[in-house]
């Protein structure tokens, strides 16, 4: 089991609580998650995690987890070149792929358009919540985005 997986899915979890916390929500039932490509995480992993330690408090015992991911995009540092990260640019298969603090890194690129091999990543490391629906004690459901 990961541990990777493991601390953000507490994570989620915390905000989940403190969101509730402040808007008086009784109970989540739904919490979208958008992640990027190069956070290389195992989402499966995550959600059986989430639910296995979410299940213990009536707030989150019925949460879904749901995941929106974000492609990696970068762009050339040399000529301003912008492209799409493509799965096999990171790699064959996820487990050669390093991580440095939650971040796959230690990839090499070489620009489409002029050959240079110094890039910036410009998306694909985000992790955040993006959607919270849940219901107040007055039981409506409400929907944020
Ligand atoms: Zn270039």
């Amino acid at each position: 089991m990961s541990i990777h997986e493991s601390s953000i899915a507490s994570n989620i979890l915390q905000i989940l609580k403190n969101e509730a916390e402040k808007r008086g929500f009784t109970k989540i039932t739904r919490a979208r998650i958008v992640v990027g490509q190069l956070r290389a995480l195992n989402l499966e992993t995550l959600s059986f995690i989430f639910e296995a330690i979410a299940s213990e408090d009536p707030l989150t015992e019925e949460t879904t987890l749901e995941f929106k991911e974000k492609k990696g995009r970068v762009k050339c540092k040399n000529c301003g070149h912008e492209w799409m990260l493509q799965p096999e640019d990171l790699g064959s298969g996820s487990r050669s792929l390093l991580h440095y603090s939650g971040v796959v890194t230690g990839f090499q690129l070489t620009c489409q358009n002029c050959g240079a091999q110094d890039f910036e990543i410009i998306a694909g490391k985000e992790l955040y919540i993006s959607e919270i629906e849940a219901e107040r004690e007055a039981s409506e459901l409400e929907a944020e985005t």
